[in-house]
């Protein structure tokens, strides 16, 4: 199946999320996106965005998303990253789509990566 194709799972851990069930440290909220720390930070600081609406990747989500959603979802990251004070030094955004890349929750998600200076890829 295309990684496009993946069947979205209701009970992935970001809907959880989503829906309060499990815990999050929460950064920013709007109508469209939740953002909030990843629980295994592969950075000194690693944020993660995803849309309120459910999409299985980046690939499935620039298919399917609203121009207004897209648009806050992409206005949301820069958003987050200044919240946490990345702005200055710079930071990292990444998302992966499917198996080739490691992608382990298929709810969309950019992460965001920061405070130090990163290694390359
Ligand atoms: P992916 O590999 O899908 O691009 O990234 C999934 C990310 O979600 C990983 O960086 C992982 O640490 C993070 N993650 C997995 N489970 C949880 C959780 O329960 N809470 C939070 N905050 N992050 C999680």
């Amino acid at each position: 199946m295309a990684s496009t194709s993946v069947r979205y799972d209701s009970q992935n851990i970001f809907a959880k999320i989503l829906k309060k069930e499990i815990p999050a440290k929460t950064i920013y909220e709007n109508e469209y996106v939740l953002a909030f720390h990843d629980v295994a930070p592969k950075a000194p600081i690693h944020a993660l965005v995803i849309p309120k609406n459910p999409y299985t990747s980046y690939a499935d989500f620039s298919q399917r998303a609203a121009p207004e959603e897209i648009v806050a979802f992409t206005k949301a990251v820069a958003h987050v990253a200044n919240l946490l004070g990345l702005d200055k030094d710079g930071y990292r955004i990444i998302s992966n789509i499917g198996r080739n890349s490691g992608q382990e929750v298929f709810h969309f998600h950019f992460h965001i990566l920061g405070g130090k200076k990163l290694p390359f890829a």
